[in-house]
């Protein structure tokens, strides 16, 4: 889930969602990318805009589910192992053969699988420059996506520094 440090050249980035999961609801996708890029846009001062254009490479972060291999340096190793990655510092893949749990409000149902919105959080981060926390109780944990302490029960003013880490909020606001 490395990825290649980017200082983007501007505050304003629009997002995509390139490539649906077959298995998952489009709306219900795209609020989890929305309230992802809301939490960062709530601790920093960066502007995240969906682009519903067709075409592709018409945003600066395309959003994709895949499955093995996928036109990427990187292939998905199926269910368990490695979730996501970003790609070209511009992209954000996720396995859809990944159990990817919507809800955000309990623990995961079950071993292994993934909080999507936490995943999103977390690659979000790369993307905007961020390496791997040794803290656990960053955003930026590498294991931080199948945990999801009630964080989220919280009143919404304090959830985005619990949820993301002091340090990866200061990092952020110093790009
Ligand atoms: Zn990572
Ligand atoms: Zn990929």
């Amino acid at each position: 889930m490395d990825a290649e440090p980017r200082r983007f050249d501007t505050r304003n980035l629009s997002w995509r969602l390139a490539r649906m999961s077959e298995r998952l609801n489009r709306n219900q996708v795209t609020k989890l990318i929305r309230r992802a890029f809301s939490l960062w846009a709530s601790v920093a001062p960066l502007r995240f805009s969906q682009v519903f254009n067709e075409q592709e490479g018409t945003a600066d972060i395309e959003i994709g589910f895949y499955r093995g291999s996928h036109n990427c340096q990187r292939r998905f190793d199926g269910p368990g192992g490695d979730a996501a990655h970003t790609q070209a510092a511009s992209a954000i893949h996720i396995d859809i053969e990944e159990e990817l749990q919507l809800s955000d409000n309990r623990p995961v149902r079950q071993r292994g699988a993934v909080h999507l919105l936490r995943l999103l959080v977390h690659e979000i981060g790369h993307l905007l420059g961020l390496g791997h926390s040794s803290h656990l109780s960053s955003i930026m944990h590498p294991s931080s996506v199948n945990a999801w302490p009630a964080l989220l029960r919280r009143p919404t003013s304090r959830v985005p520094a619990a949820l993301i880490g002091r340090d990866e909020i200061r990092l952020v606001r110093e790009r």
